[in-house]
């Protein structure tokens, strides 16, 4: 299947040929057509299926096609008053790098549109972020809580929104947005388009989807929690205090040039960044403490191919997306599995080939099992020579660094979270053809204007 058989406007066509695709991945192939179509989605998709234009081409598609109103409805007896431009798609994500990450996209694909788009997110100054909001923007990709922030000082307005994305909804519930993402919707009209990505579905995605989608069409790419069969997986057993040697040796004997290095504690990143240091290995590193302004920074070196190890925890690893990134290690193991089909869908992304590297020692075996069972694979256990394993050396309890599962509920809050609304209070003017999946562009648009303006109206 081509780009041009999804009822893709031609100045997206021409954008995605100069991004050099060519053709849609199993997701865009599957997810395109619907949002086209303007019904709900639930999609399930890991990182590194082509998610993003997955939905940001539809989006700019219908934006595009459809140009807001500039005229606010006013009483036949006053001039007409020309109103600043809303905001008319809203991509929530988890974290920043998501953030700047999706809007890239929506930039890349969306060169030859008309649309403007920006990020907002948290850990940068919020006052360029208010002037720009006041110059008006199409597609707002962002954070839940800077979001709220801005919510909250009046700087924003949700109230013309057309266009819904939860991106990674399960990461963002992991880390505690729930209550978040539901003070949001509330600010949303009752008639819009959602769309729900995420790669695992907990009980907790399932009700959040349950209240929000209205009707979806349901799409699912991979099996959950399955690993991209690009990854080649390997676990190296090593001894506890000898991981950063082996490192250090694989890096160097293994000329591997754009790692990307997972460790469980922000402590733990810093600290191997400095033991690379000492074996004259340029790294750096991104988590949580880090400035807005350093994690940028580190990542736009790594990025260009002038760092060669980046280091990162969970958490402010989402969304680094690179092209072709060859190597992912897992210094440590995730105490989370999922997390661990999170970290190595960073490498082998849309088809190229990666290779992902555990290094595990005997604290960490009941955590491997625990992989194992989810991703039901046994990637192959090796040792490397001069790194084997000493038996006489005992498992101890796994370090956690201050506050437990660092990175985790920043923004946690209480319980007790107010209900979504019902789908009968949202439910929006009859939006028949469910059943019916890929529809051209042209059909689809003449049956979804009028619910979309319909929202507009007063
Ligand atoms: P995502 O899952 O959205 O994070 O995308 C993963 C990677 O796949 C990104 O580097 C995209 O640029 C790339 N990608 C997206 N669509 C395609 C496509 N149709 N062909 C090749 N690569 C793609």
């Amino acid at each position: 299947m081509s780009f041009s058989q999804l009822g893709l406007s031609d100045a997206l066509l021409r954008a995605v040929q100069e991004r050099g695709y060519s053709e849609p991945t199993p997701i865009q192939q599957q997810a395109i057509p619907i949002v086209l179509s303007g019904q709900d989605l639930l999609a399930g998709a890991q990182t590194g299926t082509g998610k993003t234009a997955g939905f940001t081409l539809p989006i700019l598609h219908l934006l595009s096609s459809q140009p807001q109103s500039q005229v606010q409805p006013s009483r036949s007896d006053q001039p007409k008053r020309v109103i600043r431009q809303s905001i008319r798609a809203l991509i929530l994500t988890p974290t920043r790098e998501l953030a700047a990450q999706v809007e890239e996209s929506v930039q890349t694909y969306g060169k030859y549109v008309k649309l403007s788009s920006m990020t907002l997110f948290g850990g940068v100054a919020i006052q360029p972020q208010i002037r720009r909001l006041r110059g008006g923007v199409d597609i707002l990709v962002a954070t839940p809580g800077r979001l709220l922030d801005h919510v909250q000082q009046g700087t924003v307005d949700l109230s013309q929104i057309e266009i819904l994305v939860l991106d990674e909804a399960d990461r963002m519930l992991d880390m505690g947005f729930i209550r978040d993402i539901r003070r949001i919707i509330a600010l949303l009209p009752p008639y819009r388009q959602n769309l729900l990505f995420s790669a695992t579905f907990s009980e907790q995605v399932k009700t959040l989807a349950s209240g929000l989608l209205y009707e979806p069409q349901m799409i699912e790419v991979a099996r959950q929690n399955a690993t991209a069969d690009t990854v080649a997986q390997k676990v190296y057993l090593v001894d506890r205090e000898r991981k950063r040697h082996l490192l250090a040796h694989l890096i160097q004997t293994e000329n591997w040039y754009q790692v990307l290095v997972f460790t469980r504690t922000k402590h733990g990143a810093d600290r191997l960044v400095k033991q690379l240091a000492e074996s004259r290995i340029p790294a750096l590193a991104i988590h949580g403490n880090k400035s807005q302004a350093a994690r940028t920074r580190a990542l736009a070196k790594f990025k260009d191919g002038s760092l060669q190890v980046l280091v990162a925890t969970d958490i402010a690893a989402r969304g680094i997306d690179i092209i072709e990134l060859a190597q992912v290690v897992n210094f440590d193991l995730p105490n989370v599995p999922e997390d661990y089909v999170h970290r190595i869908g960073r490498t082998g992304r849309a088809g190229s080939a990666g290779e992902a590297i555990s290094l595990v020692c005997v604290d960490e075996y009941k955590l491997l099992s625990d992989i194992e069972k989810l991703i039901k694979q046994k990637p192959p256990r090796e040792t490397v020579a001069g790194f084997e394993v000493d038996p006489q050396i005992k498992a101890e309890p796994i370090q956690m660094g201050r506050g437990g599962q660092q990175g985790r509920g920043q923004r946690a809050r209480p319980s007790g979270q107010k209900p979504d609304r019902s789908r009968a209070e949202r439910s929006r003017p009859t939006q028949s053809g469910q059943s019916k999946p890929a529809r051209t562009a042209q059909s689809a648009e003449g049956e979804h204007s009028a619910p979309r303006r319909a929202a507009r109206r007063p």
